[in-house]
Parts: C-alpha cells; structure tokens; sequence
C-alpha cells in the first residue's frame, strides 16, 4: 500500500506545512469510515482537483447525540485503507479521540440558522458537532479544497455557510448522490438494515421521484406534493416518518408553493437506521 497513515495533529500539521511549502494544492476528504462507492466517488474527485490528496477518518462522538449510533457505528479500518490506496488517496489522517478533544476542550462552531430545519429539531447538537470537527480538520490538513456528499445537504449547506462567514479560504465541491442500482443511496447505515428493511428502503428515492413526477405533471403546492410523498412511505409498514420537508434549497426555510427550484428532504426511520434522502426538485418545465 502506497497510502501514508498519520495520527497525531501535530504531524498532520507539519505535512500540511510542507505540502503548501513545496506549491502542492491539498484536496480534503473528511468521512467517518466504512467506506462506500460515495466515499470513494469524493476521493475520486478530489483527485482530479488537487495534487494531494488527504481523507480523513473519524468517527466524531461530539456529531451523535444521547441514544444514538456512536458505538454501533460500523468500521473497517483495514478495508478502508485498502480501498483509499486504490483510489490513489495520498494520505489518511486517522486520530483519536482524545488527540482530537484534549481534556480541556470547549469550543463550538455554530451555524445558526440553517441548522434549526431539517435534521436539526431530532438531532440537538448534531450540526454544532460537524461544524466544529470539520473547523478543526480544515486548521490540521490546510486544504484550498474540501469534498462533501450532497447527500448530506444540510451538512453541505451549513459547511459552506461557515467557509463563508469565517473567511475561510477553501474551495467547498458538493458531489451528487451516489445510489445503489434500484435507487437506494449509499450510506454506511444501511449496514443496519434487514432484507426486509432493505427493501422497504426503496420508498425513499421511490417518493423522490413521485415528487418529481408531479411537478412534471403541472403540480406546485408543496402541501399536496408533501402529502403523496408521505402516502407513499406509509405504503411500508416497517418505515417510519421524521420528516418529509420541501424547502428552498438556499435557506431550507418551508415552502407554500414551488417556483424555481425546491428541495425535497426525508429522513425515515427504519428499524436500527435512521435514513436520509433528498432531491433537488425542478420546476421550470411547463
Ligand atoms: P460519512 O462517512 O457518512 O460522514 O460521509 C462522509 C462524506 O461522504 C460526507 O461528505 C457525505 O455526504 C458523503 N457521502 C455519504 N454517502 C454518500 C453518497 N451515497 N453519495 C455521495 N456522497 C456520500
């Protein structure tokens, strides 16, 4: 394997040094492991944008709330670095823990208010936690860029949003959903899913599409859009609702009636794992 392993953050820093002294650009990867064809699609991607190209893998305990998946969250280390070298990421920055919060540690990142929709009113604390680590991350691997799945597009919103309150000087690349073949998207969670669960998940990118067919079909109030596309969860028994929210895709603010463009953003629980999903919605055509 020709991917290099570096754990403490002073050692990350003094790379990072040295890479911006010797003129490389450094592409960022951050992930929390168990990598997927969408993790390595970022890494593919950040390739192609930068001379080196850095992942980091850290399962960040500050991102899970009371009650949720922080032990059980699946790992594979060996086969992640595996997969990374293929992929020809240069470095792997892998800390603990405690290398990441020292005793002591106190401070938050927080953006305000693109955080209150979506995930945020059943995650508390959850966004603070990503905004945070990825602060850090970004002072420890010095990127000029810095790759996230639109997958997570509240978390892609909120990222960008302090790159740009906090001048930060790094270039944010969004990267469509990578999906498996019958349309479920890729996530590390789905690990958790029974074949039925599995099967049921469908009604995620199934309801995505409904809405989009919809829309092609003349319709624009959000509350009727809204209404089948929780219809069409309901056809699954084992698929429980979070939210169904169709929003501006800028400000995630709810909207009334669609005009341009609309998010559609789910989060579905099913058995163990709690799911996500969204679609940006076009709305121009006639
Ligand atoms: P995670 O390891 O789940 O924290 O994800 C690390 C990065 O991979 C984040 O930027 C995610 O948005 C992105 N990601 C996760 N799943 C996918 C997917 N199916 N397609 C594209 N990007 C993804």
């Amino acid at each position: 394997m020709n991917v290099n392993i570096v754990q403490s953050v002073a050692g990350m820093q003094a790379l990072s040094e040295q890479l911006r002294l010797s003129g490389r650009s450094i592409g960022l990867v951050p992930t929390m492991g168990f990598f997927h064809e969408g993790h390595l699609e970022l890494m593919r991607v950040a390739r192609r944008h930068a001379d080196t190209v850095v992942v980091s893998l850290f399962v960040n305990p500050t991102q899970f709330g009371e009650g949720e998946d922080l032990e059980a969250y699946p790992r594979d280390m060996e086969g992640d670095l595996t997969k990374a070298d293929a992929v020809g990421v240069d470095h792997v920055f892998l800390p603990s823990a405690d290398e990441m919060y020292p005793k002591g540690f106190q401070t938050r990142v927080c953006v305000d208010r693109l955080t209150r929709f979506l995930c945020g009113p059943s995650r508390p604390g959850h966004f603070d936690g990503v905004t945070t680590v990825v602060a850090k991350l970004f002072h420890i691997t010095r990127p000029h860029l810095a790759v996230f799945g639109q997958k997570d597009y509240q978390q892609l919103a909120a990222i960008s949003r302090m790159v740009q309150d906090l001048s930060m000087d790094i270039q944010i690349i969004g990267v469509p959903t990578v999906r498996e073949p019958d349309g479920l998207a890729m996530s590390s969670r789905n690990s958790y899913l029974t074949p039925k669960e599995r099967e049921a998940a469908l009604c995620l990118s199934a309801s995505l599409g409904l809405a989009q067919d919809m829309i092609d079909a003349g319709e624009r109030n959000a509350a009727v859009i809204r209404d089948a596309v929780e219809q069409r969860i309901r056809r699954e028994p084992l698929a429980r609702i979070d939210y169904v929210n169709l929003c501006d895709p800028v400000t995630l603010e709810d909207l009334d009636t669609l005009e341009s463009e609309a998010l559609l953003a789910l989060a579905v629980n099913l058995g163990k794992a709690r799911l996500i999903d969204n679609r940006v919605l076009e709305c121009n055509s006639p």
